[in-house]
């Protein structure tokens, strides 16, 4: 599936019905494509590497940084698009952007993983900064993958320049609370809608992991959860913290009591929310039809297809755009932070963090009652309208 073909499908969805002239989010401003050198193996070997600056009308661009084999141009144009419209109705002044490369990392020792970001970010360091366009953590990257990023540029321009990236580690300028603030975010949101209940998470890393605790801690039950290697399902609650000590000892939820299933067969089994936390397009047109959960949190980014989403209509969607904002709010909190050279505690960040996802998730489901739609078309219509705004004011 072409997945960036996909997104624009999304978007159009929402234009059409909000009859707005959305032509200008339909390609990228800037795309930097790169083949970068990389000692792989004692080897020299050229990676391809992408950074898309998709939209700056509200801001300098923002977001993450994805290192996975899968990666190619189509992916992070979608990704790129969707920070845009999640940047847009966070209401942070950002623009949106994404970046990755093509690479395993789970074939590569430190070293070598720490070689390809070096590399990757020379090739990127006249292209980014800290009013330009400002990179994070995603899928398979982490803060100190961040922070070799950081020391590379800092080291070219000969300047200390912090903002240029978010999701650092804290002795470096990170925001106490970002780790976890993807998964707190979506959190806040599950627990404004849904008192408790059974619920599912595809994906046990930096989202699914860290909201698999937050939901275990406040009493609700996890009854299955995957990773890429696949699952386990269990009726009667999974520990979460038993769990996350089986995955740091086997490097896998695979083989936790419980029934093991495949990440497809997952998706489809009975409970009250399922929690797609991994990677894009996991529910399709295939499978929608299979869907049991009467309620959708997107944790990860686009993991919904456009036509899955017409097919569920008896499941509530929450959308990415929405449910996974938590990461760049705090991003945005720690760019502040580096900013006033100031460093705030993690109970502020996290009122922050919690006043602005509530805020934003009724005035997504207010605009779902005004323009009776799905919550996916409201998040969609609030953003696509303050884009719309900032590039009239602009006179664009
Ligand atoms: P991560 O690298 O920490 O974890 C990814 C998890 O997904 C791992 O458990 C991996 O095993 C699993 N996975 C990978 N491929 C899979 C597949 N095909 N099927 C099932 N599981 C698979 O990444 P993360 O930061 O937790 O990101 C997960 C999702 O959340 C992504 O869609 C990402 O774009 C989104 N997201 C992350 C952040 C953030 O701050 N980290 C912010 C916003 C959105």
């Amino acid at each position: 599936m072409d997945v960036f073909a996909d997104a624009i499908k999304k978007l159009d969805r929402t234009a059409k019905l909000i009859r707005e002239d959305v032509s200008f989010l339909h390609e990228p401003e800037k795309i930097l494509i790169t083949s970068f050198p990389a000692r792989i193996g004692g080897k020299t070997i050229y990676l391809k590497g992408y950074r898309v600056q998709y939209n700056s009308l509200l801001g300098p661009t923002k977001g993450g940084l994805r290192f996975a084999p899968q990666v190619d141009l189509s992916e992070v144009k979608a990704l790129a698009l969707w920070m845009t419209l999640k940047n847009s109705l966070a209401g942070i002044p950002y623009g949106g952007a994404k970046g990755g490369v093509a690479v395993n990392t789970k074939e590569l020792s430190k070293e070598e993983l720490e070689n390809v970001t070096r590399s990757f970010a020379r090739s990127i360091s006249r292209f980014i900064g800290s009013d330009i366009d400002i990179p994070a953590p995603d899928v398979y990257t982490n803060p100190q993958v961040m922070a070799w990023l950081l020391d590379e540029y800092e080291a070219l321009k000969g300047k200390h320049e912090p903002a240029v990236v978010t999701g650092k580690p804290l002795i470096l300028g990170g925001s106490k609370g970002r780790d976890k603030a993807t998964a707190r975010g979506c959190y806040f949101i599950i627990k404004e809608v849904l008192k408790k209940g059974d619920i599912i998470i595809q994906g046990f890393g930096n989202a699914g992991r860290n909201l698999a605790l937050m939901l275990f801690d406040d009493g609700y039950k996890i009854v299955g959860i995957s990773d890429s290697k696949g699952g386990i399902y269990d009726p009667d609650g999974i520990s979460v913290p038993e769990l996350i000590k089986h995955k740091e000892k086997t490097g896998s939820v695979k083989g936790f009591k419980g029934k093991q299933v495949t990440n497809s067969e997952l998706l489809e089994l009975q409970c009250d929310a399922l929690v797609p936390a991994a990677v894009e397009n996991v529910i399709t047109k295939e499978n929608a039809g299979k869907i049991k959960a009467k309620l959708i949190f997107e944790l990860a980014n686009g993991p919904v297809s456009d036509e899955a989403d017409s097919i569920l209509s008896d499941a509530k969607i929450y959308p990415d755009i929405l449910c996974n904002a938590g990461g760049v709010i705090v991003s945005y909190l720690e760019w502040v932070q580096n900013r006033q050279g100031y460093c705030w505690e993690e109970k502020e960040v996290n009122e922050k963090l919690k006043e602005r996802m509530i805020t934003n998730l009724h005035l997504v489901q207010d605009e779902a009652k005004n323009l009776n739609c799905t919550l996916r078309q409201a998040a969609y219509s609030l953003a696509i309208k303050r884009l719309i705004s900032a590039k009239q004011l602009r006179n664009h």
